[in-house]
């Protein structure tokens, strides 16, 4: 007889985290982007962050792991705490919020003159994590698997990353964050790049990685955001106010019971 039981399924060493911000408000300079913006973004859940463009989305994710720090000049007011330790806490490095929160961005970012098996491997030495041979070629295929790419690439993991097509890009990407064990990844658009079929595949891979990995999506395409994410939040700056959160809760609330109009319309494609 076939045993029809399914075990959950139990990720070793996984340990998701809630990630909030508190009250975030950016500037560039003296025009003010983002206004006090609070959000819970559950562990081991899908969060998604719609909104038309120019609103914030990409600055408040790059707020949520320092990454602003790296690649633009904004200034910050507020909080944000990784299961309620605050990330800009003095004393707390900046390198360690990165390691525990990964960032996967629009256009797939491998090494591209760098083989396969180093691009995933990229991270360790700038997080000083030592690993063995056997753990290094271990790890390599259980983030290539996690990604969905190990099938495609086993036998050519030599092969230089820019070799590969814009999804499979992409997918090494995402194992390249997961080789850090990151509590959060933070994805800007991961999607927008590539066509619909790696856009299902990257999909796949969210939603199988959820449980080991909170997880943070930017998007513009609502259907994605309704297939991947559980909870979601709809960011608004009208006429050149900066951004704000309209309404957050459930994506199916959010999508089929909007509370606010401004919901309504966007989720519906009206503006
Ligand atoms: P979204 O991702 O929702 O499209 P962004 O976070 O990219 O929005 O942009 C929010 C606002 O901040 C926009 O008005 C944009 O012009 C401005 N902005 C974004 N990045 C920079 C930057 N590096 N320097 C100055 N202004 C910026
Ligand atoms: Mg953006």
């Amino acid at each position: 007889m076939v045993d029809t039981l399914v075990q959950p399924r139990v990720v070793a060493g996984a340990n998701p985290a809630t990630l909030r911000a508190e009250d975030i408000s950016a500037w560039f300079g003296t025009h003010k982007v983002l206004d006090r913006v609070s959000l819970t973004m559950p562990a081991g859940r899908v969060t998604a962050l719609i909104g038309p463009s120019g609103c914030g989305k990409s600055t408040f994710l790059r707020i949520l792991n320092r990454m602003h720090e790296l690649i633009t000049s904004a200034s910050l007011a507020g909080r944000v705490l990784l299961d309620g330790e605050d990330i800009y806490d003095r004393g707390r490095r900046i390198t360690h919020a990165r390691r525990e929160i990964g960032m996967v961005f629009q256009k797939p970012n491998p090494f591209p003159a760098m083989s396969l098996y180093d691009n995933v491997l990229a991270g360790l030495k700038l997080n000083a994590i030592k690993a063995s041979r056997d753990g290094k070629d271990d790890l390599v295929e259980e983030c290539l698997t996690k990604a969905g790419l190990w099938k495609e690439v086993k036998d050519r993991l030599r092969q230089p990353g820019g070799a590969l097509s814009g999804g499979q890009q992409q997918r090494l990407c995402i194992a390249r964050s997961l080789a850090v064990r990151p509590r959060v990844l933070l994805m800007d658009e991961p999607c927008s790049a590539l066509d619909p079929t790696s856009t299902r595949r990257i999909e796949e891979t969210i939603a199988e990685l959820k449980s080991e990995v909170t997880i943070v999506i930017v998007t513009h395409n609502m259907q994605q955001a309704a297939r991947v994410s559980d909870t979601c939040a709809f960011f608004l700056a009208s006429h050149g106010t900066p951004g704000v959160i309209v309404e957050h809760g459930e994506t199916d609330a959010m999508f089929h019971a909007p509370r606010d109009e401004r919901t309504a319309d966007y989720v519906n494609g009206r503006f």
